[in-house]
């Protein structure tokens, strides 16, 4: 599906001053950045927006501060030493966001000039889309631009307020994360096979749902397996389970077939005693789960059913590990998974918070096509919801 909404493409940015809502909550430790994903997804719009000769002041939130006023430990400044720092640019840091001294630093901005503002969450009004704080940051420039996918699905104050007093338009990582993530239901190459796991079945629900529609073939893995499993009658043990979703995930593979979408669950499973790092795995088929085991990653005959469907396919969409792969042992199936991904020649799309820390853990990031930077924000696009901060753009 194309991207519906004016980009920064379709506007003339040259001489004016534009504001853009960019994602820079970074993970920070000790002040440092230990992960600067976000800045650099940010930097194709900022380069883009320089070359044409806009000015451009930068805001974000970082971090949950309180919203009482300034919180040095969440300071915006680590984030804006990094853009400086990966793109060579002169990048001006101002520690105030809605206040005399940010108005006269972005009145001060000139063609080419990059400020960025203090942590937009400083102050509570920004959560609750307070007019004041649209109408205050909508006064410092010409022109709006949403680039923090990650924020998007939020109706707040940086995200969706300035669209209503200045042209608003969308930056590349937003018109890049939304086409992915809606061309799987729109176009995909087929076949199409969607990996889904993780822990629950309620969380995902939204999901699974949707990817019924669109998807030649639905994995299931994780966690979420166990509800499933009650769903046919077998038993779980005191693996995780969510007896109040039984119903709705029988529903989902009554749904499944009606649509003709093939579901693929465990056949076998690496189940202990207890759940920790000294735990002792045996792998027992899906039907022979003992009562007194919990299942804790996917079995080796599974592992290799899934890594053979996932070979076949042309496009993947995955969400949700395996196993508890923060625990090496139990690794093992979200690891061959994410090896088969990266191997193929499919068109591969990861979305979801864990899901992306396993692909990092085991070195993958590289080998897929398109890495979602948004948790949330992606996995209300996979559920077919509009996102609020791309409703406020303007239609291309
Ligand atoms: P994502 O963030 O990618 O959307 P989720 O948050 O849904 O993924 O799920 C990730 C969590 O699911 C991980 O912490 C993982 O340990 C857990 N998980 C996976 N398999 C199991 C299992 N068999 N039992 C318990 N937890 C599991
Ligand atoms: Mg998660």
């Amino acid at each position: 599906m194309a991207f519906t909404k004016k980009t920064v493409r379709d506007i003339d940015v040259a001489g004016k001053k534009v504001i853009m809502r960019v994602d820079f909550n970074v993970p920070l430790k000790d002040g440092v950045i230990t992960d600067d994903t976000r800045v650099r997804a940010a930097i194709p719009t900022i380069q883009y927006l320089k070359e044409q000769g806009a000015g451009i002041i930068l805001m974000s939130h970082l971090g949950r501060p309180s919203g009482e006023g300034p919180e040095p430990e969440l300071t915006l400044k680590p984030a804006a030493e990094k853009l400086a720092e990966l793109t060579g640019y002169d990048v001006k840091f101002v520690d105030d966001t809605y206040g005399e001294k940010a108005a006269e630093a972005c009145a001060a901005v000139k063609p080419g000039d990059i400020l960025v503002l203090e942590n937009v969450r400083f102050l509570k009004a920004e959560k609750k889309n307070d007019p004041e704080v649209a109408k205050k940051l909508a006064s410092y420039a010409d022109i709006f631009v949403l680039d923090a996918f990650g924020t998007a699905h939020r109706a707040q104050g940086s995200v969706v307020g300035p669209a209503e007093y200045i042209p608003a338009v969308a930056g590349f990582l937003l018109e890049k994360e939304v086409d992915t993530l809606t061309g799987i239901f729109a176009d995909p190459d087929r076949p199409f096979v969607a990996v889904v796991g993780g822990s629950k079945v309620s969380s995902k629900i939204g999901v699974l749902d949707h990817l019924i529609d669109s998807a030649d073939t639905l994995i299931i893995g994780g966690g979420m397996a166990y509800t499933f499993f009650l769903a046919q009658g077998y038993s779980v043990g005191t693996s995780l389970q969510e007896p109040d979703w039984v119903e709705r995930a029988g529903e989902m593979l009554k749904k499944a077939e009606a649509k003709g979408c093939k579901i693929l669950l465990p056949v076998d499973n690496v189940v202990t005693d207890h759940f920790g790092e000294d735990a002792v795995g045996e792998v027992v088929d899906s039907t022979q789960i003992p009562d007194d085991r919990m299942g804790m990653d996917i079995g080796p005959k599974t592992t290799e059913l899934y890594c053979e469907a996932v070979k076949q396919a042309a496009t993947v969409f995955w969400n949700g590990p395996m196993g508890v792969f923060e625990i090496d042992q139990f690794a093992k199936g979200t690891e061959a998974v994410a090896r088969a991904i990266a191997d193929s020649d499919c068109t591969s799309i990861i979305g979801g918070g864990d899901s992306v820390a396993a692909i990092n853990k085991f070195g993958l990031a590289d080998k897929m096509s398109w890495i979602s930077t948004g948790g949330g924000a992606s996995m209300e696009l996979v559920e077919g919801k509009a996102l609020p901060g791309v409703e406020a753009l303007l239609d291309a």
